[in-house]
């Protein structure tokens, strides 16, 4: 799977902090999540609840149904990324 940030953003930066590939950059008016670095946080720990869905206070940050991702390509993406 992959995520997206919603209009529902209010910018407060929690989820940038908690990112652990940077796939997460502060714009105007909402966040965005790069999709090329986004693992869902696959690879970076073992919880299945991502790390900026948790932390966000407005719940914006959802699934996004049009770039759905399976998990052995969720990891091919963070090995890419880390290598
Ligand atoms: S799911 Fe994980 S890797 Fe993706 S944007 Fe959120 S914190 Fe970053
Ligand atoms: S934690 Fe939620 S409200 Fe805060 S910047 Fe991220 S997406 Fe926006």
């Amino acid at each position: 799977m992959a995520l997206k940030i919603i209009d529902e953003c209010i910018a407060c930066d929690a989820c940038t902090e908690v990112c652990p590939s940077g796939a997460i950059e502060g714009a105007d008016p909402i966040y965005i999540i790069s999709f090329d670095l986004c693992t869902q946080c696959v690879g970076y720990f073992d919880d299945p609840e991502p790390s900026c869905v948790k932390v966000c206070p407005v719940d914006a940050i959802i699934l996004d149904e049009s770039k759905l991702e399976t998990d052995i390509q969720l990891m091919e993406k963070y090995i890419k990324n880390n290598t």
